[in-house]
């Protein structure tokens, strides 16, 4: 008996990437029956799905963010579990982007297909790294796949924000950063750079952080912003989503010096339309030459792009010797980074 090839079983819908022998889908646009899901950002998990599969940290997220019935039932996971659904055998490994987060390595009749979500593979103190799977279609986000995307080593990032941070003492650091994920990260990146005082958050950052810190993930001194007079808050570190850089909410702070962490960073025009003096350049998701690095760590015999700069990285690919279609996946955005 030959093994098929995943493209007979693994299915692009109207309702997003489909396993039609385990009969689910993967990160669906649209609410199903079936639902396993790589990671807790927007653009992957959504509410209403009947029933939900994902690690146990993912399954918290999503019940954080949509409430306790985001899913008529959900089944939580550990990394190295392996679920059975009719003929495909789940497992779910570590891809380094945010807490929980996994790929999917899906096996089928002697056929793999890895299905990575988002992905990272530089260290993370949030999250345990990214772990190369040997199979046979690799399926790849492309969020970062152009050569001038080449994010610079994140503590010399955070250097800059504590060298700022030191040259205006009387000015408070108002730091934009994506609620899940990105605030955690770079909370957990001062403290390894040394930075021990209290770091301030805006309302929309309290609820997931603590998720983070029930999770065991060490984050030190932990205050809402909420409460704190002007004067507190002269001269520390405060964190906000982006959105909350430009709005009124900034007015309670003295002397903001605004500051965006996030991989568009390296687009200066990005950085003006966000309002940010200081913008550092700090991804959750893979640059170009970590893409490629992935590409050949896995060793796939081909490669399916999901969504962001596809052609570059199908032109590449194959240059590598290897083929590569795109998937144009419905409901994947430029996510939060
Ligand atoms: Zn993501
Ligand atoms: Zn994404």
């Amino acid at each position: 008996m030959s093994t098929p090839h995943p493209e007979t079983w693994l299915k692009v819908t109207s309702k997003g990437l489909y396993c039609e022998p385990g009969d689910f889908f993967i990160d669906p646009a649209w609410p199903v029956d079936r639902a396993v899901i790589t990671h807790g950002h927007g653009d992957h998990a959504r509410a209403g799905h009947k029933s939900v599969l994902a690690t146990q940290e993912t399954t918290a997220i999503m019940g954080s963010r949509f409430g306790v019935d985001f899913a008529g039932a959900a089944q939580s996971v550990a990394y190295g579990d392996t679920v059975q659904m009719n003929d495909v055998t789940l497992s779910f490994v570590p891809a380094g982007h945010i807490l929980g987060s996994a790929q999917i390595v899906l096996d089928h009749k002697g056929s793999r297909a890895v299905v990575s979500g988002d992905f990272k593979r530089r260290p993370d103190p949030t999250c345990p790294p990214f772990e190369p799977v040997p199979c046979d279609v690799f399926i790849t986000e492309a969020t970062f796949a152009l050569p001038v995307f080449r994010h610079p080593d994140d503590a010399g990032e955070i250097a800059k924000l504590l060298h700022s941070h030191g040259l205006f003492p009387e000015r408070s650091h108002l730091v934009g950063v994506y609620a899940l994920g990105k605030a955690q990260r770079v909370i957990a990146l001062l403290r390894q750079a040394g930075y021990d005082a209290p770091i301030y958050l805006h309302g929309a950052l309290l609820a997931l952080t603590q998720l983070y810190q029930s999770r065991g993930i060490e984050l030190g001194d932990v205050r809402p912003a909420a409460g704190m007079s002007v004067e507190d808050l002269r001269g520390q570190i405060v964190l906000c989503p982006p959105s909350a850089l430009s709005d009124r909410w900034t007015r309670r702070l003295p002397d903001p010096l605004p500051v965006a962490a996030s991989g568009w960073m390296r687009v200066r025009a990005r950085a003006r339309q966000n309002g940010a003096e200081l913008p550092l350049i700090i991804s959750d998701h893979a640059d170009w030459d970590e893409l490629l690095r992935t590409v050949e760590d896995v060793a796939p015999a081909e490669i399916w792009v999901t969504h962001g700069r596809e052609e570059a990285l199908i032109h590449q690919v194959r240059k590598m010797g290897r083929r590569a279609r795109a998937l144009s996946l419905v409901g994947r955005e430029d996510e939060e980074d």
